[in-house]
């Protein structure tokens, strides 16, 4: 009877357990599902290419150089915005280790006391006040932690993601709080290139079937009529992405937040995170610090892994590899899982209100003593001062 212990180093990126893909010896992360998102890098691209093939030697003979050079400028910053988006952590929150997990089911269960069986115990939220205002913090069962503000689960890539926008398809990531900025001048730059490829389109048109007529134009350069039809439905969709989300940034407030109506609609709830000026708002939200990613993707850590020699009994092997293993979905819950966790907010009826109420057994428990790992942020850190102190 003999087992030996074999230990390895690996990047943590090789152990995280959320549906992402990882290139670049960890350096580049996205989602799985990325299909879409070479879609949009193939219109760009083509789309561009046939401008520069096409009509761009024409404008700047007949017109100016600097058409087809801003041109090229415009495309290079367009790729840069997708990629920064496409390849960047949007702001993943680690998941609880298994020890934490199990301290933190173990308060859970102290706060709720005994439910009895059959009966369904109260939902895992803890109150913390921002600005005067109570936000609620849901606990994510799949993360096993209670997600700090703002925070929510992309079921896609299979992570909480802090101030979540929005799982976006067509950048093939989720947007949040650490490339929600480069989403933005995405859109806002992707804006641009196309009104400008669909303007200079029509003014070559006009210009060259003044000399050649109509109908030669478009057999000499039959690229044009693509990129007209690709711009002109682009265009809609593109421009307006950017006009909601410039209406989202000068109220502070996440695609996230909008569809759910969380300080809108019968809540009346007013947005906590909104400075109630425009330019304060934008400030915060472009031009604020960058954040680091928390994930440590390029870490190293020591995975280990036992052979054994003779057969060796089932439940002692699994001891072994459980206390090695970093991702912690092998902690068993005791507690009843809740199936309706990433549903719309159910315990919408006006928090203020539940605020004036007499708190629940469970909330008369320190309301605001967030776990370990689950925020690594500080301003949920600052509102639970200010909870404890309220
Ligand atoms: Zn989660
Ligand atoms: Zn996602």
């Amino acid at each position: 009877m003999s087992a030996v212990m074999i230990t390895r180093k690996v990047r943590k990126w090789e152990k995280l357990p959320g549906k992402n893909t990882f290139c670049c010896d960890g350096r580049v992360m996205m989602a799985r599902q990325k299909g879409v998102f070479y879609l949009t890098l193939f219109l760009i691209v083509g789309t561009c290419s046939l401008f520069f093939a096409f009509e761009c030697p024409y404008l700047a003979l007949h017109l100016s150089p600097a058409i087809p050079v801003f041109a090229v400028l415009l495309f290079l910053f367009v790729i840069a915005m997708l990629l920064r988006t496409s390849f960047s952590d949007p702001g993943v929150l680690p998941r609880a280790l298994p020890e934490e997990a199990t301290f933190i089911e173990m308060e859970i269960e102290a706060a709720n006391g005994n439910v009895p069986a059959g009966q369904r115990p109260p939902p895992r939220i803890r109150n913390v006040q921002i600005n005067n205002q109570i936000v609620k913090l849901k606990y994510c069962y799949t993360c096993k932690i209670f997600r700090p503000p703002r925070a929510s689960h992309c079921s896609i890539c299979d992570n909480c993601v802090d101030r979540f926008d929005h799982h976006c398809p067509w950048v093939g990531n989720c947007v949040g709080k650490r490339n929600y900025r480069y989403f933005y001048l995405f859109t806002m730059s992707l804006s641009l290139l196309t009104i400008y490829i669909f303007t200079f389109d029509i003014v070559h048109v006009v210009m060259r079937s003044v000399d050649k007529g109509f109908l030669n134009t478009l057999k000499e350069t039959p690229g044009t009529v693509l990129e007209v039809l690709v711009c002109f439905f682009t265009l809609w969709s593109v421009v307006g992405l950017t006009g909601f989300h410039t209406y989202l940034i000068s109220l502070n407030q996440t695609t996230n937040e909008d569809i759910k109506g969380s300080w809108s609609g019968k809540n009346r709830v007013q947005n906590p995170y909104s400075h109630k000026n425009i330019i304060k708002n934008c400030c915060e939200v472009l031009c604020g610090p960058t954040y680091p990613s928390v994930l440590d993707r390029r870490g190293l850590m020591e995975e280990d892994s036992s052979i054994s020699a003779t057969p060796v009994a089932p439940s002692s092997s699994s001891s072994t590899t459980s206390s090695s293993n970093p991702v912690p979905q092998t902690t068993k819950t005791t507690a009843p899982l809740i199936p309706n966790e990433h549903t719309p907010d159910d315990a919408k009826p006006s928090i203020a209100a539940s605020a004036e109420k007499s708190p629940s057994p469970k909330e008369e428990h320190p309301p605001a003593k967030v776990p370990p790992l689950a925020s690594p942020e500080t301003d949920v850190e600052t509102s639970i001062t200010k909870d404890k102190t309220h």
